[in-house]
């Protein structure tokens, strides 16, 4: 299947499921981009700010653009007056970092804490503890321009589903327990990014309410 062909088969079986997807374009030119657009696709993510920005720059406006890679506060300021939601935010620091430039644009940055839930120790994120104490830090209470919907997690990458399963069903405890404790009159923490290419099915039974597919789509990298 084309491009075409397979964004649309892939939204109508998220849309059905009420799963909102994010088509990480990664690697793939504008033209590539522009096909899935054309087939009604809005939003794109991509890992490398770098890449982001000049993509970007040439497409068509109305794309929602979605950071999934690790972002270093010194970046944040060129994704700041566009990007739509930065699913790896992993420290208090790069909160207030995005908070801090959000203002300086007079915006309001849709924000995922990503957590760790891989055995691999190459992949970003928060421990539960350290989860739960930026949310309490009274430093974060003051965060004025930056919106927690939800989180966001990495599973393992192995062949072994059920580890796979148990790490996403760890994720989805955790975000329905955050949400009561943290979230409970706050309609906007609506969002749980969990699922790729390789195990976006078993992420979905496990709860989660946006995935993140890359060669799904567009083929191998
Ligand atoms: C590359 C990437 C994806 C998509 O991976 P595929 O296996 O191509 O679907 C999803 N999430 C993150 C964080 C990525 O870096």
């Amino acid at each position: 299947m084309d491009i075409a062909d397979q964004i649309k088969t892939i939204q109508e079986e998220l849309k059905r499921l009420d799963v909102a997807l994010v088509a990480v374009s990664k690697t793939k030119t504008p033209e590539e981009i522009l096909t899935a657009y054309h087939a009604g696709q809005r939003a794109f993510g991509e890992n490398m700010v770098q890449e982001l920005v000049a993509k970007y720059d040439v497409l068509p406006k109305d794309i929602e653009w979605h950071l999934i890679g690790h972002l270093q506060s010194n970046k944040v300021k060129y994704v700041a007056p566009f990007i739509t939601l930065i699913h790896s935010v992993d420290s208090l620091k790069l909160l207030k970092e995005i908070n801090k430039q959000a203002q300086k644009y007079n915006r309001t940055i849709g924000c995922l804490l990503q957590v760790h839930i891989a055995t691999e120790d190459t992949k970003f994120g928060l421990d539960h503890v350290e989860l739960i104490e930026l949310l309490r830090s009274t430093e974060f209470a003051q965060l004025t321009h930056i919106r927690i919907k939800g989180l966001m997690g990495i599973a393992t990458n192995t062949p072994n589903q059920k580890e796979i399963k148990e790490e996403f069903h760890e994720l989805k405890s955790l975000f329905d327990g955050i949400k009561v404790s943290f979230f409970k009159d706050d309609a906007h923490f609506d969002t749980l990014s969990m699922g790729m290419s390789a195990d976006y099915k078993l992420a979905i039974e496990q709860g989660s309410t946006m995935v993140r597919l890359g060669s799904t789509i567009f083929g191998n990298r």
